[in-house]
């Protein structure tokens, strides 16, 4: 199958899937995660409809920007995130999904502020709290949020999570519901700085099951652009 059908197929699914869920399709971003796909292949999936790349990686998204590869799509940055690389990111990409400590929202607040912009970012929860995982605890969430009133320069727009992986789509439904609570939950609250807009999950495994629960923003590299050589 050609990237134009996998792609055709995986809107064809999250449509379906939103519609069984009374959601409105129009009202998720599908956003191709792009890694190990160089510029040609990304651009075949642009020119075929993606809205949305995720890069992994600030030197690979920095290599394939300069290459034009992301022309006519929102760019966003979903891998994990060291804070010597940030000042790469600020104000090149739509949304820093893997926002995980304070000190990483520090150093996007000092980059923005410099260059006179808000950064929006999200919140990445470690639903599963697996050790190998980046993120931090759900009961973290509270002071995370809170925190983000010190920093004008940056803007918390909603959460993200990469659950387990798993062989059954259903596995990762109870992470998947979690989130949603906490995302309803805590928009309901009043924190400075904060709105709930978006809420990142789902890959190429559980996507439709993320849309289910909630998700508006999914993250799809391998339904897309099949598998990734090593
Ligand atoms: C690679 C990646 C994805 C997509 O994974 P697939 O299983 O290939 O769809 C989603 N989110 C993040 C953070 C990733 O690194």
């Amino acid at each position: 199958m050609s990237i134009a059908e996998n792609l055709a197929l995986v809107k064809a699914n999250i449509a379906r899937a939103a519609e069984a869920a009374g959601r409105d399709p129009a009202k998720i971003l599908l956003i191709g995660a792009t890694k190990m796909n160089d510029a040609a292949r990304v651009r075949e999936a642009v020119a075929a409809g993606l809205p949305a790349c995720g890069e992994n990686r600030v030197q690979e998204l920095l290599e394939k920007h300069a290459q034009g590869a992301y022309e006519g799509a929102e760019l966003h940055f979903i891998g994990s995130l060291q804070r010597n690389k940030v000042k790469y990111l600020v104000g090149l990409v739509r949304l820093i999904h893997s926002v995980d400590s304070v000190e990483l929202m520090r150093e996007i607040d000092r980059q923005a502020r410099k260059r006179g912009l808000v950064q929006d970012i999200l919140l990445e929860v470690n639903a599963a709290g697996e050790a190998s995982k980046s993120g931090f605890a759900p009961e973290a969430l509270p002071d995370m949020l809170a925190a983000a009133a010190q920093f004008p320069g940056l803007r918390v727009r909603g959460l993200m999570t990469i659950p387990p992986i798993c062989a059954e789509e259903t596995e990762n439904l109870p992470y998947f519901l979690l989130l949603k609570q906490l995302f309803v939950d805590n928009g309901e609250k009043k924190y400075d700085n904060v709105s709930m807009d978006f809420l990142s999950m789902g890959m190429s495994g559980d996507y439709e099951a993320a849309v289910s629960c909630g998700a508006n923003m999914v993250r799809v590299g391998t339904a897309i652009f099949g598998r990734r050589v090593y």
